[in-house]
Order: structure tokens, then C-alpha cells, then sequence
């Protein structure tokens, strides 16, 4: 599967989450857990020993080198940030939802496109989806941002896409969210697909780290959290308490499948 390149804009391809539009981490809002792991961010065993060695807390911190982290992909994710932005300025974003979207139409109507695989909604971001979606694109999405899944849902409305074509989001959380913020994605996600969805990545509990509120006071499934994306560990997958090991992500569990194969983030494009 190879990564296309529409007015500038890259859609990226890999084997696990199919296409999906990617941008610079300057469009997220990190919550403390997100600035010591970052998947997007690259770090190495020396990497972790220097700053070890300077004093630094690296509770936490695992060496992380996949694709995703290579300038190479980084340049390209900046890009994609800055053809955004520019479309959004300088209004061209609707054409370049057109041409990326009769490219979708024609060549893979039935594939799901996967959104902020690395990056988060803002406001070209938003608009650029929710023209995706009034030309019949699905979308499924991950966020922090409650007040920009707000303003997606808003412009989807004044676009008027139909209710089952709007992308699906998912709020994404961590043991480090604070709990307003939680509050928060928990109403625009249900505003936005008819139902809490949340994601939330879980941490090692061997990091002894005290963060504000432990995911487990959180009660995962009454909160709404579908999908849990595990701690790596040295075997090449992920790990969650066995409670919840139903809703762990499978491809980072070990197992060799995809997200089309999955499904289980895709809500209403299931
Ligand atoms: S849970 Fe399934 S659909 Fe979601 S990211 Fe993992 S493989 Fe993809």
C-alpha cells in the first residue's frame, strides 16, 4: 500500500490503519503522559540515558524509533500542516476536499479513512473533514479537543452532511486527563455520534507515577472508553489488565490484523 499526494496534501498509507491524514504535533494539545510518550516522537536507549544522567525524570519513557518518528515522515506531517493552513487562509480548502475526496470516490469507495494518526483537530483540520464527509467520504478520527469536535459536528450542520455520514470521533484520554476535560469529550462525542466514545491509552503501572487521577477510578467502561490502546513492553505488543483486555486494540496487542478487519474503532462506518 503506497501513500498518495494530492495538492500537496499526503495521505499516508500503512499496513495496519490503511490511509490515513497525518499532521505536525503542533496541532495537539499533549496532556502530561502525551509529552512523555508521544508515539510520533523519537527516543533512544542513549537518548533516555542522557537525560537521565542531566537529572531529568524519565519515568515513563520508552525507547521509540517506528516509522512514524522518521524525519523523513515528520517533514511530511509538517507539510501537511502547512497545506492545511494555507488552504484555510487562502480558501482553497474546498477544492482541495473536492480533489481528495473524487480521488476517494473513485479509487476506494469502501475504505474508511483514518484521521489525526498523528496530530489533533484545528480549525482548517475540522473543516477540511467535514467537507470529506458532505462528498461521501467516511472518516473515523481520534481527538483531544472537545471544542473542536464541537466545531466539526457545528460545520458538518452548516454544510448539512447527512447524520450517518459525519465522521466518527473518538476522544481520546489517558490516566494524565484531567477530569474536566474528560467531562468534556465525554458530551461532544456523545453530541457528535449518539454515544460516549472514547479511546484511552493505558499505562504501565510499574512507572509509579502519581498522576492526578488513575484511569482505573474511572471506571473505563462506565466512562464510555471502547477502545484501550496497552503499555509496550519489550515482547513487540501491548498490555492491559486482563479486565479489559476485550477492548484492547488487537493490531498493538500482537495480533496480525487491521483496522478494516477490526473495526472496532469505527462506530456508524462499521
Ligand atoms: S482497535 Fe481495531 S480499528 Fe481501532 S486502531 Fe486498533 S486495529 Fe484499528
Amino acid at each position: 500500500m503506497s501513500s498518495l499526494i494530492i495538492m500537496g496534501l499526503t495521505i499516508s498509507a500503512n499496513s495496519k490503519t490503511g490511509k490515513s491524514i497525518n499532521v505536525s504535533r503542533k496541532s495537539c494539545r499533549p496532556t502530561a503522559l502525551c509529552r512523555k510518550r508521544c508515539y510520533g516522537e523519537k527516543i533512544t536507549l542513549e537518548d533516555i540515558a542522557r537525560m537521565e544522567a542531566a537529572g531529568i525524570d524519565v519515568r515513563c519513557l520508552r525507547p521509540n524509533a517506528g516509522p512514524i518518528t522518521w524525519d523523513k515522515s515528520q517533514e511530511t506531517y509538517e507539510r501537511n500542516f502547512n497545506v492545511l493552513q494555507a488552504a484555510y487562509k487562502e480558501g482553497w480548502l474546498d477544492e482541495l476536499a473536492a480533489e481528495v475526496s473524487a480521488y476517494w470516490i473513485r479509487h476506494q469507495p469502501e475504505e474508511v479513512l483514518r484521521g489525526n494518526g498523528l496530530g489533533d483537530l484545528w480549525p482548517p483540520l475540522c473543516d477540511f473533514y467535514a467537507r470529506l464527509a458532505m462528498h461521501g467520504v467516511p472518516v473515523f478520527l481520534f481527538s483531544r479537543k472537545a471544542e473542536m469536535i464541537s466545531r466539526l459536528r457545528e460545520t458538518c450542520n452548516l454544510l448539512e452532511v447527512e447524520y450517518d455520514r459525519r465522521p466518527w470521533v473518538i476522544g481520546s484520554v489517558d490516566p494524565s486527563t484531567e477530569k474536566e476535560d474528560l467531562s468534556k469529550l465525554q458530551t461532544e462525542t456523545l453530541r457528535m455520534n449518539g454515544q460516549v466514545t472514547l479511546a484511552a491509552t493505558w499505562y504501565d503501572p510499574t512507572d509509579r507515577l502519581l498522576w492526578h487521577e488513575p484511569l482505573e477510578n474511572w471506571q473505563v467502561h462506565e466512562a464510555g472508553v471502547r477502545v484501550i490502546f496497552g503499555y509496550h513492553t519489550n515482547f513487540h505488543h501491548t498490555r492491559v489488565p486482563q479486565a479489559l483486555q476485550k477492548n484492547e486494540c488487537p493490531a498493538t496487542a500482537g495480533l496480525k490484523t487491521t483496522c478494516r478487519e477490526c473495526r472496532k474503532c469505527f462506530g456508524r462506518h462499521a
